[in-house]
C-alpha cells in the first residue's frame, strides 16, 4: 500500500492531499479543457484535459495505491477501458469468459473482430478447454471472477500460470470482487480492468473505468492510448469516483454480510432450485473463493447472488414484484438491484451459442437492512 497505508487509509487520502493553493480538504474538480502555460514549453504539469487533469490524476493516484499497482489509468467507461487495453496489449487473439459480462462478447464479437482481432469464449474453470484455446496462439486472456451470471470461481493462479505458458497476458475483470475483495496481481496477473460505474463508484451516480498494472511499459501504452484515442472520464466522474472510493471498504463489507443473509434465505427457500454464490458452502467455488476472496485474512464472498427458479415465467414475475430491489442493469450501488440476465444484461449473447438460463435471476445485494431485503424477496416469490 502506498506509503505504507493500509487500504481504508489509502482510500481516503491516497493521491488525496489538501489542495496547496486554498488547503481545500478535498481534491477540487478542475472543471478546465486547458492550463494556461508560463512560457512555450513550460508547462506547468498539466497541458490539456485530455492528456491529464488534476482530478483525474488525484483519482488514478487512489486506485493505484487501492490495487497496490504501479499505475492506474482512468476511462469514459468499463467498455473504454477494455477496449484500450485489447489496443495496448496488441491483441491478435483473445480468449473472453463464456460467463462474463454480456457487453464484452459484443466488443469482441461486433466490433474489435471487425478490426482483425479474433476470440474464443471459453469456460475459464476448464483448464482442458483453456489449453486447448491457447494453442491457437493467443496474446490476452481476459477472465471474469466470480464469474456473470453464475458467480463460478476461476483459480487465478493457475490461470496466470496458463496463460504465461502460452505466450498470453491474463488481465482479470475484478469489476464484481473490487480490490478490497480479491487482488488479482497478487494472483500473477498481468493487469486488472474495472468498470468503475459499479462498486468503486458505488453510488449508481457515475460510469466510468480503469485498468490497473505493475507492467511498466502496458502502463506506459495505456497512457499513450488515453489520451491519443480519448476515451476519458470527466473531472467530475473522477471527483465523484473519489467520494466513492472512500467508502468501499465500509461498504463491501455490508455487500458481502447482506449477500450472506440473502443467498441462505433463498437456498432454503422452497421453490429456488439453485443459488449462485461462491459463500455457500456447497457451491463448488467455494473452497477456492475462501482462498482467493477476502479482506484482512477473512474470506469476503462479494454482493453479487443468482439464483434459479422453475420457470422463465416465474423467474419475470419475481423480477416484477420487488419492490426494493429495482429492476434495473448495472449493479453494485447501495441500493439493491434485481434483473433477468437473459433479457437484459446478457441479451447480446443472443445467438452467440452461449446459453444464459431463461429461469435465472440475478440479485446485486445493496447496504440496506438485510432484514427489509428479504422481506421484500419474499413478497415477491409469494
Ligand atoms: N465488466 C463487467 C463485469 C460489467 O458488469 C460491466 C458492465 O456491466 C462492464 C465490464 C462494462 O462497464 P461499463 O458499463 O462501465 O462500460
Amino acid at each position: 500500500m502506498a506509503d505504507g497505508m493500509r487500504f481504508e487509509t489509502a482510500a481516503v487520502h491516497a493521491g488525496q492531499d489538501p489542495e496547496p493553493a486554498t488547503g481545500a480538504a478535498i481534491v477540487p474538480i478542475y472543471q478546465t479543457s486547458t492550463f494556461v502555460q508560463p512560457a512555450v514549453g513550460e508547462p506547468r504539469g498539466f497541458e490539456y484535459a485530455r492528456t491529464d487533469n488534476p482530478t483525474r490524476r488525484a483519482l488514478e493516484t487512489c486506485l493505484a495505491a487501492l490495487e497496490g499497482s504501479s499505475a492506474a489509468v482512468a476511462f469514459g467507461s468499463g467498455m473504454a477501458a477494455i477496449t484500450t487495453l485489447a489496443m495496448a496489449a496488441d491483441t491478435r487473439r483473445a480468449l473472453i469468459p463464456d460467463d462474463g459480462y454480456g457487453g464484452t462478447y459484443r466488443l469482441f464479437d461486433k466490433v474489435l473482430g471487425r478490426l482483425g482481432i479474433a476470440y474464443d469464449a471459453v469456460d475459464m474453470t476448464d483448464a482442458e478447454a483453456v489449453g486447448k484455446a491457447l494453442e491457437q496462439g493467443v496474446d490476452l486472456v481476459l477472465a471474469e471472477t466470480p464469474t456473470n451470471p453464475l458467480l463460478k470461481v476461476l483459480d487465478l493462479r493457475a490461470l496466470a500460470r496458463q496463460a504465461h505458458e502460452g505466450g498470453a497476458r491474463l488481465v482479470v475483470d475484478n469489476t464484481f470482487a473490487t480490490p478490497y475483495v480479491q487482488r488479482p496481481l497478487e494472483a500473477d496477473a498481468d493487469a486488472v480492468v474495472y468498470s468503475a460505474t459499479k462498486y468503486l463508484g458505488g453510488h449508481s451516480d457515475l460510469v466510468a473505468g480503469a485498468v490497473t498494472t505493475s507492467d511498466e511499459e502496458l502502463a506506459e501504452r495505456l497512457r499513450f492510448l488515453q489520451n491519443a484515442v480519448g476515451a476519458i472520464p470527466g473531472p467530475f466522474d473522477c471527483w465523484l469516483l473519489l467520494r466513492g472510493l472512500k467508502t468501499l471498504a465500509l461498504r463491501m463489507e455490508r455487500h458481502c454480510a447482506n449477500a450472506a443473509v440473502v443467498a441462505e434465505w433463498l437456498d432454503a427457500h422452497g421453490e429456488v432450485e439453485v443459488v449462485h454464490w461462491p459463500g455457500l458452502p456447497s457451491s463448488a467455488g467455494h473452497e477456492l473463493a475462501r482462498a482467493q476472496m477476502a479482506a484482512a485474512g477473512r474470506p469476503l464472498f462479494g454482493g453479487m447472488v443468482s439464483f434459479e427458479l422453475p420457470s422463465e415465467e416465474r423467474a419475470l414475475e419475481v423480477c416484477a414484484r420487488t419492490r426494493l430491489f429495482f429492476l434495473a442493469e448495472s449493479l453494485g450501488g447501495v441500493e439493491s438491484l434485481i434483473e433477468h440476465p437473459a433479457r437484459m444484461t446478457h441479451a447480446s449473447l443472443a445467438g452467440s451459442g452461449i446459453e444464459v438460463a431463461p429461469s435465472l435471476v440475478r440479485l446485486s445485494v445493496g447496504i440496506e437492512h438485510p432484514d427489509d431485503l428479504v422481506a421484500d424477496l419474499a413478497a415477491a416469490l409469494g
